[in-house]
Parts: structure tokens; sequence; C-alpha cells
């Protein structure tokens, strides 16, 4: 159990380091007007969307351990939640690719 929670602490400093970033880039991007900034907020809000996720999934699957919950297993949490973050980054692999010259 300590373990999973060490997992937690470390998703949530990349959740928060990414809206760090993401709203540094912005107040920059649109302070100076800077094309390259403001079109990379697209990245760094997938990034801080899916670190979000993954947090969320993992504080999901702790809680399911602690109350016992029947319903809503760990384990089914953990792949439901894996399935998922798998699809966005194919999603995002197609989408990129679509931009390759
Ligand atoms: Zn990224």
């Amino acid at each position: 159990m300590a373990k999973s929670s060490d997992t937690l602490t470390w998703l949530y400093l990349l959740a928060a380091q990414s809206a760090f970033i993401f709203v540094l880039q912005a107040i920059i991007g649109f302070a100076t007007n800077s094309l390259e900034l403001k079109s990379d907020l697209v990245h760094s809000g997938i990034d801080l969307l899916t670190y979000g996720f993954n947090a969320l999934v993992e504080w999901m699957k702790l809680y399911a351990f602690a109350t016992g919950l029947r319903f809503l297993q760990p384990h089914v949490i953990d792949e439901v939640g894996s399935v998922i973050s798998v699809g966005v980054l194919i999603t995002m692999m197609f989408f990129c690719d679509q931009f390759r010259s």
C-alpha cells in the first residue's frame, strides 16, 4: 500500500508541474504573441489532462481498496484506466501522423 501511495504522490506532482507549465506557457505565449508557445498549448493541455486522469485512476484504486468497494474493484479501475490511456495515446499518434510531411 505504501508503494501505491508513493505512485499517487508522484502522479500528483506530475499533474501539478504540467498545470504549472500550461499556465506559464499560456501567459508568456499570449503576452509575447508567440505562435510556437500558443500552438504547443494543445500538447501541454493533453499532458495535463492525461497526468490528471492517471492521478484520478490511482486515487480511485486506493479509495476502492480502502473502502472495500465491491461494484468497482481496484483491478477493474486499473484495467479501464489503462485501456483509456492507451486509447488516448494511439489516437494522438494517428493525429500527429496526419501532420507529418
Ligand atoms: Zn508531452
